[in-house]
């Protein structure tokens, strides 16, 4: 099994830190790391180090941290997903696989037809889903998590303004209004000739998108994609979506697109 993995809110540098009382916790008490112990630590802004444990008290955990380096695993291309958060368990679950597939921020959105509304408290819970999935999962950059904001305030602030805004993807999941529907796999070859290292996609609550809401993001430029024929669960459209886009985002890491013709894809 791999070393354990403890989150630090700051900066990594080489030398001497204490965990915060809640990582400490976690190492003393479920854990039960002793002074010796090996461990990984990560600051969320993508640098991770070993260490080793050199104090410990009845609350406290002080560690040496050893050189730095810059991994943060999340996906090379920003994907940026704007949803309308179920409630409960499968709140947890859906923040748990965004983070676990790479996605670069998730914007709670308000639009016409969602449920869940958020306080302070509840976007604190969020980010310590965030810090725990990180932990398992061994990414180093935190997924980000904005405020709250309306679905249409959204859809303008990241729609271009006109065609020379840099390239980026604009999909809106939604799986009526058939005439204007694109699949998947269409999105994914577009995306693909089209280079784009940046991507904004939209999911619905589970009452849907209402087709107003629909046709002003098509006015703006977004496309329609179309999951498959089966409705899917909030949380299953952004693991979907998720995996899909980084097909084609993760591609620009593993396979550079050559700038002339020499040399062909395998
Ligand atoms: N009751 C709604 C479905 C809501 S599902 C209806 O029948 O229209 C919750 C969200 O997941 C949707 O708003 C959409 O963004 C996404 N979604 C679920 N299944 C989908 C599919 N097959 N194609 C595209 N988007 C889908």
């Amino acid at each position: 099994m791999g070393l354990h993995r403890y989150f630090l809110d700051q900066t990594l540098l080489a030398g001497r830190v204490a965990l915060s009382s809640d990582e400490a916790h976690h190492a003393l008490r479920v854990r039960r790391e002793a002074i010796g112990n090996r461990c990984v630590v990560f600051d969320g802004q993508g640098n991770e180090s070993q260490a080793t444990i050199v104090n410990v008290t009845k609350r406290d955990c002080e560690l040496e941290i050893e050189s730095v380096t810059f991994l943060p695993r999340d996906l090379p291309g920003h994907l940026t997903l704007g949803v309308s958060l179920p409630k409960g368990d499968r709140l947890h679950s859906m923040i748990e696989k965004a983070v676990e597939l790479g996605v670069h921020a998730l914007v709670p959105i308000v639009s016409d037809r969602s449920v869940k509304i958020l306080n302070d408290n509840s976007m604190d819970k969020l980010r310590r889903f965030v810090v725990e999935a990180c932990k398992q999962c061994e990414r180093n950059r935190l997924m980000l998590i904005t405020p709250p904001i309306s679905f249409r305030d959204w859809l303008a602030s990241v729609s271009p303004i006109d065609d020379s805004a840099p390239s980026a993807f604009r999909i809106i999941a939604h799986p009526d209004l058939p005439n204007y529907r694109k699949t998947m796999q269409h999105f994914v070859k577009k995306c693909f000739f089209e280079n784009p290292l940046r991507g904004f996609a939209a999911v619905g609550p589970e009452g849907g998108f209402t087709d107003d809401e629909v046709l002003e993001a098509i006015a703006k430029g977004w496309q329609l994609i179309d999951l498959g024929s089966r409705i899917l669960r909030v949380e299953t459209a952004v693991a979907s979506i998720a995996t899909i886009a980084s097909l084609v985002l993760d591609d620009h890491q593993v396979f550079p697109v050559p700038s002339g013709n020499q040399c062909e894809r395998g």
